[in-house]
């Protein structure tokens, strides 16, 4: 089965549009979400009714619970963003429309298994607020061992916005060290992947980056696409409740 993997669109429909219309292109037989539908985008009920109708389901990101419950830890930028998209999903006058909605970011799981992978927005021992960074591979051996011992098999995670693949030696593969931008995985290997941002991403690369798992070859692609970040910075900025840098940081994946 190949499942093309998306995460943290971030109300950014542009870039979510340009994904799909690339997973279309790719014989792809389902598409999963990991989380963070929104917060941050200026079109965060696009999104969702987007991902409601093209994913297989999507997962509980922290930005997700920050519209629905409340914001956990963000900085006053991410606050407002939240407290902005909310106001969004309560402005909608269409009342059925409104209650779909409702009912499916409600019914965001923040944890659930695709076949081997135990897949998750932050990291396995912390669903939906912890981070996962490249540098722990390096720097915290012993967070990277508590947090592999938490997955069954495989697993698959987002939340910080940069591709890679995680492995338990520990190490941190970017797509660009792997062969072809592909990683080919073992039956008893140990790993995590992470497809990176649709809508903001963070690896100095503006590109929407995503990625498919296709089980059968035992391969992870990553993908990176441009799209029109100009018109998405515009709408950033027309709207007060949204910071500037939100717009500025697409334009330097940052
Ligand atoms: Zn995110």
């Amino acid at each position: 089965m190949r499942t093309a993997i998306i995460s943290d669109i971030h109300g950014n429909l542009e870039a979510l549009t340009t994904v799909l219309d690339d997973i279309d292109r790719r014989s792809v037989d389902q598409i999963i979400s990991l989380g963070d539908i929104l917060g941050y985008g200026p079109n965060p009920k696009q999104c969702v009714d987007l991902v409601s109708a093209r994913c297989e389901w999507s997962l509980l990101g922290n930005h997700d619970y920050g519209a629905l419950y409340e914001p956990t830890n963000f900085n006053k930028a991410a606050e407002d963003a939240a407290f902005w998209t909310r106001a969004q999903f309560d402005a909608e006058e269409d009342e059925e429309i409104a209650k779909k909605r409702w009912q499916f970011l409600g019914g965001l799981r923040p944890r659930t298994l695709l076949g081997d992978f135990l897949c998750v927005h932050g990291t396995p021992r912390k669903p939906i607020n912890e981070y996962l960074f490249p540098d722990d591979a390096i720097n915290s051996p012993v967070k990277m061992k508590q947090i592999f011992a938490h997955i069954p098999k495989y697993a698959m995670s987002g939340h910080t916005h940069v591709p890679g693949i995680f492995t338990d030696e520990p190490d941190f593969y970017p797509p660009d060290d792997l062969d072809e931008f592909s990683f080919q995985y073992m039956d008893d290997d140990h790993f995590i992947i992470n497809p990176g941002s649709v809508g903001q991403p963070r690896d100095l690369d503006p590109r929407s980056s995503y990625a498919i798992l296709d089980d059968e070859k035992f391969t992870v692609e990553f993908f990176r696409l441009d799209y029109d970040i100009e018109a998405v910075r515009e709408k950033i900025h027309a709207i007060p409740e949204l910071s500037n840098w939100l717009g500025d940081r697409l334009l330097e994946g940052r």
